[in-house]
């Protein structure tokens, strides 16, 4: 039975609507005005906040509070706090201070840091980001805060993002203004994160090492049946399944969060859930909150939720489309084309400042959704390449030749396009959402970043998306602000922009080997995985560009520089490792027995008739005990391996050494032991099968 979904939205949420509720009317106003102004809260005001909040959460049989954030691990943290407050008689009282809602204190120093935080000063402090509501989860009242070091470096990723909001906010309107808008007061970021996972029963989980260690297998020879059929893809729900969305709908409706669509994917046990798109900062705090509940729910049904961008070999992995776009406080989309020449003449420019940003800046997109998981995903034909590029569907390329080459749009049969003149023909949504080959694609009246990792936090991407956007509106507005003609220069800027940057502008299959060539052609880069890809946050441009910006200082760069690889070093030790002792433990000695078995029954045949001696056991022996030998030389090279890397200090060239020597050593042994797999009995192979697991829910 399905809950009474209005009644239950929203409701473990400290929303405006509660706020306007508990809180005196003037302490209600200055809260809405400092939110709106982006300014500190004072601190009388806060006081009176943090009591109706208390209040509020202990109703909803909150005990304890969090200052709830986001390090740069990726995943959230919180370290809980009671209420409790002990008084002179023995008995206790529930407290809770503006000084505790706003700023908290803690221990912060095992959180990464990529240097940033000197031994000296090994704290950092939490500061309440009051544009995200607070929530009550597990009985513990959240804040949504950021997280900063006491030099005021930012540690966490909500920090930045904030600040890239701020940016594009400023250089929209500025844009805005020079159309001559002087109402609008605001510019919004916008996004919808699609969360794709896979849902695989628990005790079948429970008895793989790499799942549990790594969250994706390391062996398994692929199952009879993938995805070939299509069948699976928006296929009907299995109950077990419909009865877990049920559930995580509730949850997620509970704490306001809009899961709006639920379908199966392409692959066996793979799902997904799209929300209702909203403020990119409350957007990616939903979808943290998101990933953690999928996961806590899953288990409540005995099932396990990974949301690694590739757990499977052989079928498609997981990723987040990053839905993005741009919104006045007026509520007009500005990737929306507009009705009239005025209104299509601004959205073109905004459409012209992004294909320029992604063209100037495609190696920061690539370093955005970098990971060791997600190395998996790019350029494996299910997802789209590591090369970056925008898809804008036939009817906007047109019409952006025309626009370059003082053409007509023979659509429209009339004669030349000119910006600010003519309306731009509409285009029908379905027909831009074709392509699903391409990283960066436009859906009528938004991009939709398709190459972002499903367990990652999506504040990266967008923080750098945010950024370069702002950057190029920046530059339009330079050159726009001192012009004499202002439809002239537009025009001019418009149509140079084009000719210069179109090379980021492809329609086709993006999976295609001939783009791979035609990319190189056009000069593009193909930074293939994560280690290819990190050095170029150190250069010289980018670092101008968030210096420039305020998103990030040199040293912030730095440290996240430091961190991710240091992050997909561990990442791919933990996996050698899994390898290594699944191989040793596990697969040798169960592939051992079973030839021990042959062997066995090899000997009993032989001594009743020689007829036998060219039989099936002899032939088993031979080929397991082979890949058997070649398998134990193949783990212990790997061994080896890991023991040098142990020893390279340097973060770029640790992560090389694992890419280059490391990851083919694990492709190696994983063959020789996928072989043995398929030729070895059922009830000798020591943990479940791709079968089992596709097929376990
Ligand atoms: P589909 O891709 O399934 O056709 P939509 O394109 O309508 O569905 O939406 C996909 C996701 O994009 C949803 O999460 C939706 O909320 C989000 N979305 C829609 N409009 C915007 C927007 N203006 N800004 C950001 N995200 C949006
Ligand atoms: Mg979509």
């Amino acid at each position: 039975m399905r809950s009474n979904v209005p009644e239950i939205f929203g409701s473990m949420v400290f929303n405006d609507a509660i706020m306007r509720d508990k809180l005196p009317k003037d302490i209600y106003k200055s809260l809405k005005k400092t939110i709106e102004d982006g300014r500190d809260l004072d601190i009388s005001i806060a006081n009176a906040v943090a009591i109706a909040m208390k209040d509020w959460a202990i109703e909803k049989g909150a005990t304890h509070y969090t200052h709830w954030f986001q390090p740069l691990t990726g995943i959230t943290a919180e370290k809980h706090d009671s209420f409790i407050s002990p008084q002179n008689d023995g008995r206790v009282i529930m407290e809770f201070s503006g000084k505790e809602l706003i700023k908290g204190e803690p221990d912060a120093s095992s959180f990464p840091s990529g240097g940033l935080r000197a031994t000296f000063e090994a704290r950092g402090y939490t500061a309440w980001d009051p544009t995200s509501y607070a929530f009550v989860k597990d009985g513990v009242l959240c804040i949504p805060t950021a997280f900063c070091s006491y030099g005021g470096e930012a540690l966490d990723k909500k920090t930045p993002l904030l600040r890239s909001m701020e940016t594009l906010n400023e250089q929209a309107l500025r844009i805005l203004r020079l159309f001559g808008n002087s109402s609008v007061k605001r510019v919004t970021t916008t996004v919808g994160p699609e969360q794709e996972y896979f849902l695989v029963d628990k005790d079948v989980y429970n008895k793989r090492k790499d799942l549990m260690y790594c969250g994706r297998t390391l062996y398994g020879a692929m199952a009879p049946k993938g995805q070939e059929m299509d069948d699976h893809y928006f296929g009907a729900i299995l109950p077990r399944v419909q009865s877990y969305m049920e559930e995580l709908n509730d949850e997620l409706w509970k704490l306001g969060i809009m899961s709006k669509t639920e379908h199966n994917e392409v692959a066996p046990a793979q799902h997904e859930m799209a929300p209702i798109f909203d403020t990119a900062n409350i957007s990616i705090d939903h979808n943290q909150i998101t990933m953690e509940i999928m996961k806590n729910v899953a288990k409540r049904h005995n099932m396990i939720c990974l949301l690694h961008e590739k757990p499977f070999a052989g079928v498609n992995g997981s990723g987040k489309h990053n839905n993005w776009s741009m919104v006045t406080d007026e509520g007009v989309n500005l990737l929306e084309p507009g009705k009239s020449p005025h209104e299509n003449a601004q959205f073109l420019l905004f459409l012209t400042a992004i294909i320029k940003g992604i063209d100037e800046y495609q190696d920061l997109m690539r370093v955005s959704i970098a990971s060791a998981g997600n190395d998996h995903r790019l350029g494996a034909s299910e997802a789209p390449p590591a090369i970056m590029s925008i898809f804008l569907g036939d009817d906007l390329e047109a019409i952006l030749d025309c626009i370059e080459n003082d053409t007509s749009y023979n659509k429209q049969g009339a004669g030349k396009m000119e910006i600010g003149v003519h309306v731009l023909p509409s285009f029908p949504k379905d027909t831009t959402d074709r392509n699903r080959t391409s990283p960066f694609a436009f859906t009528g009246n938004k991009f939709e970043f398709r190459s972002c990792g499903s367990s990652m936090s999506v504040s990266g991407p967008n923080t750098i998306l945010n950024t370069i956007v702002a950057e190029e509106l920046s530059k339009f507005a330079d050159e726009l602000e001192k012009a004499d003609d202002f439809t002239d220069t537009l025009n001019e800027l418009i149509k140079t922009t084009i000719k210069k940057h179109k090379r980021i502008i492809f329609n086709g299959d993006g999976y295609s080997k001939e783009w791979k060539e035609e990319a190189k052609k056009r000069g593009l880069l193909n930074l293939e995985t994560t280690v290819d890809a990190m050095p170029a946050m150190l250069e010289k441009k980018n670092i101008d560009l968030f210096e420039k910006h305020n998103i990030y200082t040199a040293l912030e760069i730095k440290s996240r520089y430091e961190i991710n690889l240091d992050v997909y070093s561990k990442t791919l030790n933990i996996e050698a490792m899994t390898m290594s002792e699944m191989a040793k433990r596990q697969i040798l000695p169960a592939v051992n027995e079973y030839i021990r078995e042959l062997a066995k029954t090899l000997s009993l045949k032989m001594g009743t008739d020689t007829l036998f001696k060219n039989g099936m056991e002899k032939d088993l022996i031979k080929k397991l005990s082979v890949l058997e030998d070649k398998a134990y030389v193949q783990v212990n090279e790997l061994d080896k391996l890991l023991l040098k890397v142990s020893a390279i200090e340097d973060n770029l060239e640790c992560a090389k050494y694992y890419k280059d020597r490391i990851i083919p050593a694990m492709d190696k042994l994983r063959a020789y032991c996928d072989e043995m797999e398929i030729n070895t009995a059922d009830k000798y192979w020591p943990f479940p099968t791709y079968g089992d697991l596709l097929f376990s829910v």
